[in-house]
């Protein structure tokens, strides 16, 4: 590997680990054990573990190893754990480094899961959680205070699509001592610059961008050597929540074709929330790429690019919305996102159905709001769908 290679060039040999049989293609070491030539090196081994050796799938493997090397190198971070789902990753990264009588500052606006961790889990164990708007960085500032331990966001929340000033955040989390924690699945990790804004780790759902093909469900926890080797690693490898050597090597090809993906995902998604911006039978149009963004200044600022993720307003609340998307015939109707497939979700009725009505309206996840992953097709044959099914909803409304 070399470090001067660009982007595109390491995420298709970054962490490369060849067998004796020199295959060009990464293996799938599909071993959960591995064998010592003496019992001194069975326990030399346990004593202190080498750079590329690995006692037990639940503490390493090559696979996993190849490919938190590539995502390391593509994040910008020394280095990586991968676990079993976006969810291990959050969990991992946060109870790996809290403890009881431990502060936590949080933005409200988080993933279900990312929420209930904080609120219901992490509580019971005596961490102290505080709840803020994210956007509002005096709301952080009188949030923290010397015992904060960490700060826990989404970039770009979901399904609303605001951007927290992440450089903000940071300088008010560090003035206390506190961990950077951002979860950072919709700026994607192609247009990610959040170290480079102040995260200490980051963490990823591998299951959304990725993966990408909606194959399997992972996740990755990024930060210091430090970090990873001293606190994330030792939780753990102990509770069990490491990535399975088939899911990394379906990650490690993904990660091949990442940057190709995500930026023509992100062009499709530019050309659709240009088109549909003021299409009468549509209320407003959400995406961090366009001018009217309310925080487009920050867009820009910090992400090299704008997703892959819109959201939309249909006029007529709910029964428009469903009518919506029950009419477009190319653009399905599920809850993943990243995906080579455009998917379309109603976050109220499925994603964000776990909170209270008055908990959505403060978010804007209003019973209207459609939330649009674009996929690798060609864009004009998403718009055709989409704008066959708003023409349905008009024709409907005037009959
Ligand atoms: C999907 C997602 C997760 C959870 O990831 P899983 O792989 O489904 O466990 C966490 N945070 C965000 C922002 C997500 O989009």
């Amino acid at each position: 590997m070399n470090d001067d290679w660009n982007t595109r060039t390491r995420m298709v040999h970054a962490g490369i680990r060849r067998s004796g049989y020199g295959e060009v293609s990464e293996s799938i070491f599909l071993t959960q054990g591995f064998v010592y030539d003496t019992a001194e090196q069975a326990a030399a081994r346990f004593e202190s573990l080498g750079p590329d050796e690995f006692i037990y799938a639940r503490y390493g493997n090559p696979t996993v190893a190849m490919f938190e090397e590539r995502i390391a190198s593509l994040e910008g971070t020394e280095d990586a754990f991968a676990t079993a789902s976006g969810m291990a990753a959050v969990n991992g990264a946060l109870t790996s480094m809290l403890k009881a009588g431990d502060h936590v500052v949080s933005s409200r606006a988080l993933f279900g899961s990312c929420l209930y961790i904080l609120e219901e889990i992490l509580t019971r164990y005596g961490v102290e959680v505080t709840f803020v708007d994210g956007t509002d960085l005096g709301a952080w500032e009188a949030a923290v205070r010397p015992g904060t331990k960490a700060v826990f966001l989404e970039t770009v929340s979901n399904p609303t699509l605001e951007v927290i000033d992440l450089q903000g955040v940071a300088r008010i989390a560090h003035g206390v001592g506190a961990k950077v924690i951002v979860d950072n699945v919709f700026a994607t990790p192609v247009f990610s610059k959040a170290l480079e804004m102040g995260a200490d780790v980051v963490v990823y759902s591998a299951t959304k961008h990725i993966d990408g093909q909606g194959r399997a469900l992972g996740g990755v926890i990024l930060g210091t050597r430090e970090f990873i080797r001293k606190t994330v690693e030792p939780y753990l490898k102990h509770t069990g929540g490491a990535m399975s050597p088939f899911t990394a090597w379906i990650m490690l090809k993904g990660m091949e074709t990442i940057d190709l993906r995500v930026r023509a995902q992100a062009e499709g998604a530019q050309k659709l929330a240009e088109e549909l911006s003021g299409h009468p039978a549509l209320g407003k149009v959400i995406f961090p790429g366009l001018d009217a963004h309310p925080q487009r200044a920050l867009v820009e600022a910090q992400m090299e690019g704008p997703g892959t993720v819109l959201a939309m307003e249909i006029p007529g609340g709910q029964e428009a919305a469903f009518r919506f998307l029950n009419a477009l015939q190319l653009i399905t109707i599920s809850n993943n996102l990243g995906d080579a497939k455009s998917i379309i979700t109603h976050p109220a009725t499925t994603t964000h159905q776990r909170l209270s009505e008055e908990q959505r309206s403060v978010l804007g996840i209003t019973p209207g709001l459609v939330r649009l992953s674009v996929g690798l097709e060609d864009p004009r044959d998403l718009l055709a769908d989409i704008t066959r099914a708003l023409e349905g909803l008009r024709r409907q409304d005037v009959a």
